[in-house]
């Protein structure tokens, strides 16, 4: 059997698969995307029935192709958004081969690139990019109370329908974007919920006819490189559901839902709560309104004719639950049957059997280049930006990490003067000519 060799070999074809083998094609890097699934799974399987994007139609979008049939304004459903990348794969001719586990990457001792195991046999590639996703496996803090026949615990990432739970109340643990929706979801198909709530950022869905996406954009806030120290993992509260809307924790109280701090611990079936939801709430609005008034210094700074919007800055009164926070739960007595934990992800690299990580186990890299030549990343977030996890930054991350491969291949292609006399002048185009038949052999499957 021969071996399978490929000059750049992608792990995954999520939008970051399908981002890098846009770029590598357009510069003619040989290329073959494996995927141990369907194209965009995450998007298809991987969230909740209800899930839209969090960002309109017009900017959660690749620039190579629009959503012809939504509204620009519109939210795409999660399996539109899958459609779409499917959509592009095709549009570009990747070399995507799905239903291949990439099971274990190392470094070839003495000669140069990566032997590769999958799950349908080796593959030699000389460099190896990592589109895995920036959420692989999902956490569940080890203060979360044993299983219990009378207590259900799933995290976000396998939660689908309010159906799904036994009935009775249910606590949200986490308020970030999933948090936030599940809840509300869970509250509007009539269940009791409490939602416990961490730090946070609150932009508004929309100010002055602009969504938050766009005023991040102008304000160059997508752009920002690092995160302000210590709130990197800070969550965005934000929703596409329903045509949009401001997360507004307060309007979710006043609606019936039960808001706690953050979760501390759980102790014979009573969960305590830290004292900080008010903490929270007010540093959640403080970021809100820090984007309205940025928002309005850039409408004067530039004379732009958008109308004034005062009502965005009126807040509701607090809720009961915020002037007297609940710090003690006893589940049972609250009827709380459930627990859905939106806290989050860790990355999954044990495949990688690479010198790319930190002692934490995180990636060594600049803008996914990584400290492991010939190893890079992309989708992570802030790999080079706030807005490289999400669809649109992604494709620019992509862009510079499929540059960086062509021009370390351009500096490996170059021959001194003895060598160039020893190479028969065809053989100069041998390189980029094998790769053409690797990917015209494989096609999207
Ligand atoms: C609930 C939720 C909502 C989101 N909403 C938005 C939004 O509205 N807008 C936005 O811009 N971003 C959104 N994001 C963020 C981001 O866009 C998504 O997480 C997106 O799926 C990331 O794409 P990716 O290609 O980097 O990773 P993924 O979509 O996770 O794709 C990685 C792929 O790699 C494959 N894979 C993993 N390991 C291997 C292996 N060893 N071998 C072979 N294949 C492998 C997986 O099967 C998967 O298909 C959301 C994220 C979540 C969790």
């Amino acid at each position: 059997m021969t071996l399978e060799t490929v000059d750049t070999l992608v792990v995954g074809a999520g939008q970051a698969g399908v981002a890098m083998s846009e770029h590598l094609g357009k510069l003619g890097v040989p290329h073959l995307v494996l995927e141990r699934e369907r194209i965009a799974e995450r998007w298809r399987t991987g969230r909740w029935d209800s899930l839209v994007a969090n960002g309109p139609a017009w900017h959660d979008r690749f620039p190579g192709l629009e959503f012809d049939d939504l509204d620009p304004d519109a939210f795409a459903s999660k399996d539109r958004v899958a459609d779409y990348f499917e959509a592009y794969a095709k549009q570009i001719d990747a070399p995507i081969r799905t239903g291949v586990d990439v099971k274990k990457v190392v470094r070839n001792a003495g000669r140069p690139g990566f032997t590769v195991e999958t799950s349908r046999g080796v593959i030699e590639a000389q460099r190896i990019v990592v589109a895995t996703g920036p959420f692989q496996r999902p956490i569940i803090p080890p203060i979360a109370p044993k299983q219990t026949a009378n207590l259900v615990q799933i995290h976000s990432a396998d939660y689908r329908n309010p159906q799904q739970l036994p009935q009775g109340a249910v606590l949200v643990v986490g308020a970030g974007s999933s948090g936030v929706q599940i809840a509300e979801e869970l509250m509007r198909a009539g269940k009791r919920v409490y939602l416990s709530v961490g730090p946070h950022d609150r932009p508004p869905r929309a100010y002055r006819n602009r969504d938050f996406c766009w005023w991040l954009g102008v304000l160059g806030l997508w752009d920002m490189e690092t995160a302000v120290p210590g709130r990197e993992h800070v969550t965005i509260a934000v929703s596409g559901a329903r045509g949009g809307h401001t997360v507004d924790f307060r309007r979710l109280a006043h609606e019936g839902m039960t808001l706690v701090g953050l979760t501390k611990a759980f102790n014979d079936g009573v969960a305590t709560f830290e004292a900080d939801l008010a903490t929270h709430l007010a540093n959640g609005d403080a970021n809100y309104l820090s984007l309205l008034d940025a928002a309005d210094a850039y409408v004067t700074r530039n004379g732009l004719d958008l109308p004034e919007e005062p009502e965005a800055r009126a807040s509701m009164p607090d809720p009961q639950c915020v002037t007297q926070p609940i710090l003690e739960l006893d589940l049972r007595e609250a009827g709380v049957t459930s627990i859905v934990w939106a806290t989050g992800y860790a990355n999954e690299y044990s495949w990688l059997q690479v010198d790319a990580f930190d002692e934490k186990g995180k990636p060594k890299h600049q803008r996914g280049v990584s400290s492991e030549p010939g190893v890079y990343f992309v989708g992570l977030p802030w790999l080079s930006r706030r807005g490289s996890s999400f669809i649109w930054g992604v494709w620019h991350d992509a862009k510079h990490v499929a540059g960086h491969i062509a021009t370390q291949s351009q500096y490996l292609d170059y021959r001194d003067a003895t060598q160039r006399d020893q190479v028969k002048p065809d053989q100069h185009t041998e390189r980029a000519e094998a790769g053409t038949e690797i990917n015209n052999a494989i096609g999207v499957v």
